[in-house]
């Protein structure tokens, strides 16, 4: 638990929550009711304090991806969505909104317009071969 987390304190229970699901490893909860992008739109969060994917165990990003499915199985069968949307945004410059590790599942709809996979497009530069350069930082 990291002091000043909203996330740790929220699952250590000083904080109220709309739980979905509460395991061992990781929890769902309904965002505020202001942020929500659509009905069910739920976050997925692991127990263990980490900020981004950068720094999350491969078993703490699995525990994560198993409740993500569940949450888009769960959105189908009680909700009638047709898909979901998984959004997460890890580390500075990228949006993230609370520095512990989340997922956002936005529940979406054939006849929904609404779409929360992002529209826009970086106007950043890279300049030369940047699949060889991400090749190149891979470790082994
Ligand atoms: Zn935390």
């Amino acid at each position: 638990m990291a002091d000043g987390c909203v996330f740790c304190s929220l699952m250590s229970g000083d904080l109220p929550a709309q739980w979905v699901a509460q395991e061992t490893d990781v929890v769902a909860f309904l965002p505020l009711p202001g942020s929500s992008l659509a009905p069910g739109h739920t976050l997925v969060v692991p127990r263990v304090h980490c900020v981004g994917v950068q720094d999350a165990a491969g078993d703490v990003l699995a525990a994560a991806m198993g409740m993500v499915r569940r949450v888009a199985l769960a959105a189908q069968a009680a909700l009638g969505a047709s898909g979901v949307c998984v959004l997460n945004a890890s580390g500075p410059g990228s949006g993230q909104s609370v520095a512990h590790l989340h997922f956002h599942v936005v529940p979406q709809w054939e006849d929904d317009p609404f779409l929360a996979w992002p529209e826009g497009r970086s106007g950043w530069v890279v300049e030369g071969d940047v699949a060889g350069a991400l090749r190149g930082a891979f470790e082994g």
